[in-house]
């Protein structure tokens, strides 16, 4: 069954929206697999988005799921399963620039881009079956996860 890596990264707990967020994620039809709190390290952050590293915004989004710039505070990490879950997450989280976000996605909802044009999107979704799996495998342990 697909499977999904699903990041509330650290403004969602600074802004006290989780909440929200995870009830738009779980009363979709797809099965919550599992459920972290995770302080990301550099070398987790780094390995998460390994594939972005020549962007001009690689170094940002790093320190940004560190925590960095929301007072160290950790990711809420999450695996959702089932079909079409990498798509039907992606629309709950809407467009990657909240800007372009539809008014009632999470990332439309409680996005911004700040000063320094970072795109603060609230969530990271997956992008593909292989990039989950990859994703997952870095996030989580398969003890970890409900069979
Ligand atoms: P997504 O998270 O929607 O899959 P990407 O993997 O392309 O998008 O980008 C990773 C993260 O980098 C985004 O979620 C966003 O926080 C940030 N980002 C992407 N594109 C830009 C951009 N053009 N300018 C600033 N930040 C960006």
């Amino acid at each position: 069954m697909e499977q999904v890596l699903v990041l509330i990264k650290p403004e969602g707990l600074q802004k006290a929206i989780v909440g929200d967020v995870f009830s738009q994620f779980v009363s979709s039809d797809l099965k919550l697999a599992g459920l972290k709190l995770v302080k990301a390290s550099d070398q987790l952050a780094k390995a998460h988005y390994a594939l972005l590293k020549d962007k001009f915004f690689y170094w940002q989004i790093v320190e940004y799921l560190t925590g960095k710039f929301h007072d160290g505070l950790p990711v809420v990490a999450m695996v959702f399963e089932g079909r079409g879950a990498i798509a039907k997450c992606r629309r709950i989280a809407g467009a990657t620039n909240p800007e372009e976000a539809g008014p009632k996605s999470v990332r439309g909802k409680y996005g911004r881009i700040t000063t320094k044009g970072l795109f603060e999107n609230v969530v990271h979704v997956s992008s593909s079956t292989d990039e989950a799996r990859r994703e997952i495998a870095l996030w989580f342990r398969k003890s970890e996860l409900l069979q």
